[in-house]
């Protein structure tokens, strides 16, 4: 079966599969029936199986998942065994604090943090300066750069990601609360702070009508 037919709830799951063997691994569990990993993920084990079908299976009959083998093969299906170079545009807040956060464990490694404010040019974020935003086009062609974090204001952030988009970017990790228009060779994500706030403020009024948190 080809990548390309994977439905996007799978892969959705999948980085949760990888946490929950990370941590088995750390707890030096070295297999797993896919009964036992239904039942602390509280997914069901046909779930489990299902997906994992999809990228031909892992498991075997009667033994269950090697934890090792398994977690290191969803890491290589989300591409997590290569470094991403990372930019961060907007040093704001949300900025600083994502460039602050270990991300390098998961493969992704801030190299350049930009912002349109004077004064925050050359104060450094875990180690890498802050530049102005007049330098990054310059910035992308000199480095191997295909994913860009967005952390500027609603207004800004279409703009930035045309230009993002035509100066070779690939991934926008967007968290400007504001949908991008881009072609279809553009992955974006967005991460809405507030909305994923709002569905926390409907779940506080209608408590217990929405079972999981995921
Ligand atoms: P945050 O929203 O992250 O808490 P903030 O409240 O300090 O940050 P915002 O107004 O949201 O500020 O802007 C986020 C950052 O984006 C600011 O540091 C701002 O200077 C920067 N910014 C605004 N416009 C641009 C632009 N065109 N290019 C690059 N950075 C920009």
């Amino acid at each position: 079966m080809s990548e390309r037919e994977i439905s996007s709830a799978v892969i959705r799951r999948l980085p949760r599969y990888y946490r929950y063997l990370g941590e088995l691994l750390e707890n030096n569990v070295v297999r797993i029936s896919s009964k036992e990993l239904s039942i602390r993920m509280k997914v069901t084990a046909s779930q489990i199986r299902q997906d994992l079908n999809n990228f031909g299976g892992f498991g075997q009959q009667g033994y269950g998942y090697n934890v090792e083998y398994l977690h290191d093969e969803i890491g290589k299906i989300l591409g997590l065994d290569a470094t991403q170079n990372m930019i961060i545009i907007g040093a704001g807040n949300l900025g600083q604090a994502l460039a602050n956060y270990d991300f390098d464990r998961i493969g992704f490694k801030v190299i350049g943090i930009f912002d349109i404010n004077p004064r925050l040019e050359g104060l450094a974020v875990r180690g890498v300066e802050i530049q102005m935003v007049d330098t990054l086009e310059q910035f992308i062609k000199d480095h191997e750069i295909h994913v860009a974090t967005l952390t500027v204001p609603k207004k800004q952030a279409r703009s930035i990601a045309k230009q993002l988009e035509t100066w070779g970017i690939r991934a926008i990790w967007n968290f400007a609360p504001t949908d991008l228009h881009l072609s279809e060779d553009v992955c974006v994500k967005n991460v809405h702070l507030d909305e994923s706030l709002m569905t926390l403020s409907y779940n506080l009024r209608h408590r217990g009508k929405e079972k999981y948190s995921y």
